[in-house]
């Protein structure tokens, strides 16, 4: 995980705030963390991963929520049942709703963020329904 500065910390302060929300010492971990991580992680990542600031899994998954419903994290359902979550930027890199990989063997989440539907897609897709999630399933390049 990459190191992240007071300025980081700062500006996540202020991004709960303009929510509405209390900017905790929780919430800036759980932000700081989902901005640093490359795949959107589960409940249980998140709680680990805060183990040592020892905020509780209750906590964790109320912050989740209540953070997703603000609309600075996504939450992904990708066919397996569990929640996971990941930072919303508001325009850019990992900004708009993306694929993702699923490798059927280990389970590892990876966001392709490079991958589009065109413009045409989008409109047809919408003959079926609004389009939720898009997941394609394989073998990672580490399983083979
Ligand atoms: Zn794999
Ligand atoms: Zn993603």
């Amino acid at each position: 995980m990459k190191h992240l500065g007071s300025n980081q910390t700062e500006s996540i302060k202020r991004t709960i705030r303009e929510t509405g929300l209390r900017a905790t010492p929780a919430r800036i971990a759980t932000l700081n963390l989902l901005h640093a991580a490359t795949s959107p992680l589960t409940h249980a990542e998140v709680s680990d991963e805060l183990r040592d600031l020892s905020v509780d899994r209750a906590t964790v998954f109320r912050n989740l929520n209540d953070l997703a419903s603000v609309g600075l994290l996504r939450r992904t359902e990708l066919g397996d049942r569990v929640w996971r979550f990941e930072w919303v930027a508001e325009s850019g890199e990992h900004g708009s709703a993306h694929p993702h990989f699923v490798c059927v063997d280990c389970g590892t989440v990876s966001c392709m963020d490079e991958i589009k539907l065109t413009a045409g897609s989008m409109r047809m897709s919408q003959e079926f329904g609004e389009v939720t999630e898009i997941v394609l399933r394989g073998h990672c390049n580490d399983c083979g």
